[in-house]
C-alpha cells in the first residue's frame, strides 16, 4: 500500500498501515461487553438499579451498536456498579423502530437510537438527528448544548414521557453507492435508492424512488436489483456490508447527513426517580458515548477509505455542480416544508435555523477555509 508524504513523517505513516484495522480484521481492542467480574457485590446492594436499554442497532454493530455498550459501561464504572444497564439489540426485546414506544410506555427504561426514526410521532424529532443541508457534528453539538436545542428537545420528548440526550454521532456520512454514474440531475430520475428520512424525500422529489430498508437488507436488495443505489453510513460501516461489490460508484458528500446525532432516551418516570448525582452520571455517560464515537468514526472511516481505495480499487467521486444544485435546492424546500408543518415543529425549526445561520459563517471561515488551505499545502 502506497502512502503519500505529508509532513515528511512518511515512515511513521507507513508503519501505521500495518495496523490498519477494518471490519472483520479488527483485533478486539475493546470488548463491547462490560467486564464486570471485578465488581464487588456486597457494597453495591443498596440503591442498585437495573435498567433495560433497547436499541435500533444489530448486536455489537461497529460504531452504532457499540455506543450503547460504551454508555452502559461508563455508567456502571462511574457508579461503582450500582447503575447497571442491560443493552438489548434490535429485535431482542422490541423491534429496532419500536424503542420509542417501549420507553414511552415503560416497557423498557431507555433506548439508544436516532431521533429522526420518530418522525411519525412528531416531525420536529428530525432536527435532533439531521436534516439535508443541515448541521455538521460540531454545529449540532453547539445548537443542542448552547443554542437552546436541549431545552426544546426536552419539551418535545416530555410529551411522550421521555427525556433524551446526545449519545453518539457517526460524523459526516457519504452520499451513497450507485450502480451507474450520476452525471446530472436527470440521472436521479427513476433511480431506486435506499435512503430513509428527509434525504429520501429529496430523492423522491427529484424523480427517484426512495426506500427505507433496514441495514441488514441493503446488500441483498442491491444484488437482486430491487434497488439501484443506497446510502448507509460512511467508509467504515459501508465496507463492513461489502456494498462496493454491487454498486461501485461511491459518491460524496452525504448531503442528507452531515453529522447525525444519536441519542439515549430515558423514561421520564425513571429519570425523575434518580438522585441528582445519578442523573449527572447518566448525562456524563451519554457525553462519553458521544465524544468517543466522533473520534472513533474519524479514525475508522479514515482507515476504511484507504482500504476501499487501495485494496478494492474504489475511487470516490463527487456529485457535480449540476447534481448538487438540484439536490441543494430541493433539500432547502423539503426542510422548509417539514419545518413549517405545525406550530411545534416551527418553533424548533426557527431555533435550528437561527443557530445554523449563525454558525455557518464561522464554519466556512474556519473549517471550510482551513481545509482548502491544507489541500493547497499538502495536496488533495
Ligand atoms: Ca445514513
Amino acid at each position: 500500500m502506497k502512502r503519500r508524504e505529508l509532513f515528511g513523517a512518511a515512515a511513521a505513516v507507513a508503519a501505521g498501515t500495518a495496523t490498519l484495522t477494518a471490519l472483520g480484521r479488527e483485533k478486539k481492542a475493546e470488548s463491547p461487553a462490560p467486564a464486570r467480574s471485578d465488581m464487588a457485590a456486597p457494597n453495591i446492594s443498596q440503591n442498585r438499579r437495573e435498567f433495560r436499554l433497547v436499541t435500533s442497532w444489530p448486536k455489537d454493530f461497529p460504531g452504532l451498536g457499540i455506543m450503547p455498550n460504551r454508555f452502559a459501561k461508563a455508567l456502571f464504572d462511574m457508579s461503582g456498579g450500582r447503575l447497571d444497564v442491560k443493552v438489548f439489540a434490535a429485535g431482542e426485546l422490541v423491534g429496532g423502530l419500536e424503542c420509542f414506544d417501549a420507553v414511552s410506555t415503560g416497557g423498557a427504561d431507555m433506548y439508544h437510537a436516532a431521533e429522526y426514526y420518530w418522525q411519525g410521532k412528531a416531525k420536529a424529532f428530525t432536527f435532533f438527528t439531521s436534516v439535508p443541508m443541515g448541521m455538521t457534528v460540531a454545529e449540532i453539538m453547539g445548537w443542542i448544548d448552547f443554542g437552546g436545542g436541549q431545552q426544546l428537545w426536552e419539551e418535545l420528548s416530555a410529551q411522550f414521557n421521555i427525556i433524551a440526550f446526545q449519545a453518539g454521532n457517526t460524523g459526516h456520512q457519504m452520499g451513497g453507492w450507485f450502480k451507474k454514474e450520476i452525471n446530472s440531475a436527470e440521472d436521479l430520475k427513476g433511480l431506486k435508492m435506499r435512503i430513509p428520512g428527509l434525504g429520501g424525500e429529496v430523492i423522491r422529489r427529484l424523480g427517484g424512488a426512495a426506500l427505507a430498508l433496514p441495514g441488514g437488507e441493503i446488500y441483498q436488495s442491491l444484488q437482486s436489483g430491487a434497488i439501484d443505489a443506497t446510502e448507509w453510513v460512511g467508509p467504515w460501516n459501508d465496507l463492513a456490508f461489502g456494498l462496493y461489490r454491487e454498486a461501485p460508484y461511491y459518491y460524496a458528500p452525504g448531503f442528507h447527513e452531515a453529522g447525525p446525532a444519536l441519542a439515549v432516551g430515558i423514561n421520564l418516570d425513571i429519570w425523575n426517580s434518580l438522585s441528582k448525582s445519578d442523573q449527572a452520571m447518566v448525562r456524563h455517560a451519554c457525553r462519553y458515548a458521544n465524544d468517543t464515537s466522533i473520534g472513533e468514526y474519524t479514525h475508522r472511516n479514515g482507515e476504511a477509505l484507504q482500504i476501499l481505495k487501495n485494496e478494492h480499487g474504489i475511487t470516490p467521486r463527487f456529485f457535480n455542480d449540476d447534481v448538487m444544485a438540484a439536490i441543494g435546492k430541493t433539500s432547502v424546500d423539503v426542510v422548509r416544508d417539514i419545518g413549517n408543518s405545525d406550530a411545534q415543529t416551527r418553533k424548533i425549526f426557527e431555533s435550528f435555523e437561527r443557530a445554523l445561520l449563525t454558525y455557518r459563517d464561522w464554519t466556512d471561515m474556519s473549517d471550510g477555509r482551513y481545509i482548502r488551505a491544507r489541500q493547497l499545502a499538502l495536496g488533495d
